[in-house]
């Protein structure tokens, strides 16, 4: 991966890795080591994605410097071509870092994770994240046309599959209404695209990569349920050969998944479908009585 495939929260470790050094020179050379850490394995083969079924088998994770506490244990769960998963849970839980590890910015210990068989430390990094694609909540533009932002993981790209990407993102009606449609150059950090459009083109440029694994990070949370729904809609045809993976605070972003994934304190606490945990009556029940129950239905503040 080259550093412009970074997503923002990668490139952020690494600014924050240089900034801790001015304070604390040893954490600084931790970390770098950690990122160094994760290369090629001697040997290691090009993925060979046959169908793209992602396995976590019993994966455990704690993060570098945090003295061996687990931030993820036990993970299982298997994603077979056209499923869509939903991960779901209180801030701080381990959400992200499940994503995060399967394009491998960390390596998983103990456990495994494996894309149609292959674990993915044994397979070449480049391989892996053309495989993978993570769309963040907060991802990177840079300072060039819309067209180069969505097109960026290829540049040959033809303008037809540019524009379709940006309709399934509900984004094209947008642009072409600038005045200098596609080509119209957006600001560092996309600065003249407000949150919801910075997330539809980065859907779009995720589109456009075609990964077999495709994670959505809190990615639409700027974006309106509607407009959302519309997305969901048009992703259909796309998600129909490839594990969607949909990580949301918002239940109605992922009630739709084939299978969900409650986890606190770093465990799978739930997991089901929307009506099989609805009727579980756990978390998830709690969670979906606070974010979907009608408000006429809610208790009164302090009501007893
Ligand atoms: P949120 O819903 O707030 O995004 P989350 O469920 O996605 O949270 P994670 O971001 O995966 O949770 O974080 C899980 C735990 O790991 C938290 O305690 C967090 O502070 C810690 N953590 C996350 N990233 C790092 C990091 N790069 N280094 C050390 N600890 C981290």
């Amino acid at each position: 991966m080259t550093i412009l495939q970074m997503p923002v929260r990668q490139l952020g470790l690494m600014v924050n890795s240089f900034a801790r050094a001015s304070t604390c020179g040893t954490r600084l050379f931790e970390l770098l080591d950690t990122e160094l850490d994760i290369k090629d394995a001697p040997g290691a083969r090009d993925l060979v994605v046959t169908g793209g079924v992602l396995r976590f088998e019993d994966v455990g994770f704690h993060y570098p410097g945090s003295g061996g506490r687990p931030t993820l244990s036990g993970i299982s769960f298997e994603a077979w071509p056209g499923q869509t998963i939903g991960i779901v849970g209180p801030p701080g839980s381990g959400k992200s870092t499940i994503a995060h590890l399967i394009p491998r910015f960390y390596d998983v210990s103990p456990g495994a994770i494996t894309i149609d068989g292959q674990d993915i430390r044994e397979v070449t990094l480049q391989s892996l994240r053309k495989a993978v694609g993570v769309v963040q909540q907060d991802a990177f533009l840079f300072t060039t046309s819309i067209e180069n932002n969505i097109a960026y993981g290829n540049p040959w790209a033809r303008e037809t599959r540019i524009e379709r990407a940006a309709e399934s993102a509900q984004l094209h009606n947008y642009i072409i209404g600038l005045p200098s449609g596609y080509t119209t150059i957006v600001g560092e950090r996309g600065a003249s695209l407000s949150g919801g459009q910075r997330q539809r083109l980065t859907i779009a440029r995720s589109l456009m990569l075609r990964p077999s694994v495709l994670v959505f990070d809190d990615s639409t949370a700027a974006i309106d349920a509607g407009t959302e729904q519309r997305i969901r809609a048009a992703m259909k045809r796309f998600a129909k050969d490839r594990v969607t993976l949909i990580i949301s605070h918002r239940l109605s972003s992922l009630m739709h998944a084939d299978q969900i994934l409650f986890v606190e304190g770093g465990r799978i606490v739930e997991r089901g479908t929307h009506q099989e945990l609805l009727t579980l009556g756990g978390r998830y029940r709690a969670l979906h009585d606070l974010q979907l129950r009608p408000d006429d239905d809610r208790p009164a503040l302090g009501a007893a």
